[in-house]
């Protein structure tokens, strides 16, 4: 028998939504007993009451961050049994899968198709992978003299701050959990402000999994209060951050007025996505690039948001992506066949219309969308937007939009199109699209970019690192590379003396 489809606005109604943050293993109010108001962007209507953390929540979380640390409790326990206490959070994320996937569509605003296929999975696996790595790492064993021998081994640093983005607000604390807690750290996570629902219920799943108390710690709050907070505690031994730029230059001074915590930044990007005329399937990248774009409201770090396409094919190529756009068109993101859901709160809105009023009024031709639509619903919905006749020199092509809205470029050479693609202060991700073998590799090695797609887009997975240079920052989440930022290398010398 098939399944019943779910009543997702049904549920949505009767979901009881608990803003408390949670510290050393129970919810709790802010000690200021302030709050602060919890919006949908689906529909404008109010979820609930968030505890408006600050520094005396910091406080308290992160010494009992500390105390959870310091007695062993979990970074004492045998990597096999973290692994196996780690496995248990991970299925108990999968067996929450429609509620965890709900709280953040109503909070953040995506369809909830994306919700369950991909943030809950993704989450879920995400703890899962560091939990089965963390048995299988061993240390190391220095080449010296017969005289000594000299141990490297990795120790957990500690106490972890984590202050993560509004986007993919469970992936992105998956991200920093993952090796944080398999390592044997304990946690303190600061989600955004516009979308802190699903950190705490995951903190309450990590304890009924097993997880000690103190481990993992959430403190919900405004990024100037307990962000800040947590940025400069000096009883914080590393720092992982994503969020925007502006932010991620407040954590570096963060750390150097207080205790020189690592900070390890993952920031905003401008990805260039570069058609050569050499490439047959014109068709392919045209509609790769849409997809890509415009999922989750083109709210992805590394949306591949400025468009570079040779100038023998630039007209095909724009059309099949304004033909595109309407499959694209926002919907109540509930409904669950809905593909572009919300923006996430008015602010967002307002940042991407007023780039919108930029793109036409620095000269760029609208060739798809432009307008906020569906305002009767109480939501914030934006059109897929396509520019075309777009100049690197003009804002929608230097500046992070956050939102659906892409612009194309052309271009005449190859070296043309890669200074155009590196000419931007961010460097997360690039894509190459020619069927010319050398072509394409030359490309690849000649952008600076931490990731470099070659004919697709569409390829991400917990193996692989990721992160970004210049202004998209330094740290690198995700793969076996993310245990550096959350371990520290000590070095034992033995002396061994001869018979
Ligand atoms: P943001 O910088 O405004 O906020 C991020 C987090 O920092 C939030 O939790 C916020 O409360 C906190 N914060 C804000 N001001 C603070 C302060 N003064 N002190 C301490 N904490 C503070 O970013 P956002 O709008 O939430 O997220 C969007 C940005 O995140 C985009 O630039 C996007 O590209 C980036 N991002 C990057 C990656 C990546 O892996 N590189 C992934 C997702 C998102």
């Amino acid at each position: 028998m098939p399944a019943t489809p779910i009543d997702w606005k049904a549920r949505a109604a009767a979901l009881a939504i608990d803003g408390r943050a949670f510290i050393d293993g129970r919810r709790r109010d802010a000690a200021s007993g302030e709050t602060f108001a919890c919006l949908s962007p689906v529909d404008g209507r109010l979820l609930g009451a968030v505890a408006r953390g600050a520094a005396a929540d910091i406080d308290a979380a992160v010494a009992a961050a500390r105390r959870a640390f310091d007695d062993g409790r979990w970074a004492g326990k045998p990597p096999a049994v973290r692994k196996k206490l780690l496995l248990r959070f991970a299925e108990k994320i999968l067996a929450a899968r429609d509620e965890l996937a709900l709280l953040e569509t109503l909070d953040m605003g995506k369809p909830i198709r994306d919700a369950l296929a991909v943030d809950v999975p993704s989450t879920a696996r995400t703890i899962a992978w560091y939990a089965e790595a963390v048995d299988k790492l061993y240390d190391e064993i220095a080449p010296t003299a017969a005289t000594a021998l000299a141990l490297i081994t990795r120790e957990p640093v500690g106490v972890v701050g984590a202050i993560v983005p509004w986007n993919y607000p469970m992936i992105m604390a998956a991200w920093k959990l993952g090796p944080a807690l398999a390592a044997g750290n304990s946690v303190v996570l600061k989600p955004s402000e516009k979308s802190p629902l699903t950190a705490m219920r995951l903190a309450e799943l990590a304890l009924e999994a097993g997880l000690p108390e103190g481990v993992f710690n959430v403190v919900p709050g405004y990024g100037p209060e307990a962000g800040e907070a947590l940025a400069l505690h000096p009883d914080v031994d590393a720092l992982g951050f994503t969020g925007s730029t502006r932010t991620g230059r407040r954590m570096l001074e963060y750390a150097g007025r207080s205790n020189l915590k690592r900070v390890y930044n993952e920031l905003g990007g401008k990805s260039a996505f570069i058609v050569f005329d050499d490439f047959a399937d014109v068709e392919r990248a045209a509609k790769t690039v849409a997809a890509s774009l415009f999922y989750n409201q083109g709210e992805s770090c590394n949306a591949p948001s400025r468009v570079l396409v040779h100038e023998r094919i630039a007209k095909r190529f724009t059309e099949i992506v304004a033909a595109e756009a309407p499959a694209y068109a926002p919907g109540d993101p509930l409904v669950p066949g809905t593909a572009l859901g919300a923006i996430v709160d008015e602010t967002q809105l307002n940042t991407v219309l007023g780039y919108i009023e930029a793109g036409r009024a620095e000269g760029a031709r609208l060739v798809a969308g432009g307008r906020r639509v569906r305002q009767d619903s109480g939501g914030f919905y934006v059109e897929p937007t396509v520019f075309d006749g777009v100049a690197n020199s003009m804002r929608i092509a230097r500046e992070e939009i956050f939102g659906p809205v892409m612009g194309i470029l052309s271009f005449s050479s190859e070296a043309e199109a890669v200074a155009m693609a590196n000419a931007s202060d961010y460097g997360l991700q690039a894509s190459v699209w020619s069927d010319h073998l050398s072509r394409a590799h030359r490309v690849a090695r000649a952008l600076r970019a931490g990731t470099v797609h070659v004919n697709q887009y569409d390829e991400d997975d917990i193996t692989v690192p990721f992160g970004g240079v210049k202004h998209s920052g330094n740290g690198r989440d995700k793969s076996l590379h993310a245990f550096d930022k959350v371990t520290e290398l000590k070095t034992t010398w033995v002396r061994i003396d001869p018979a």
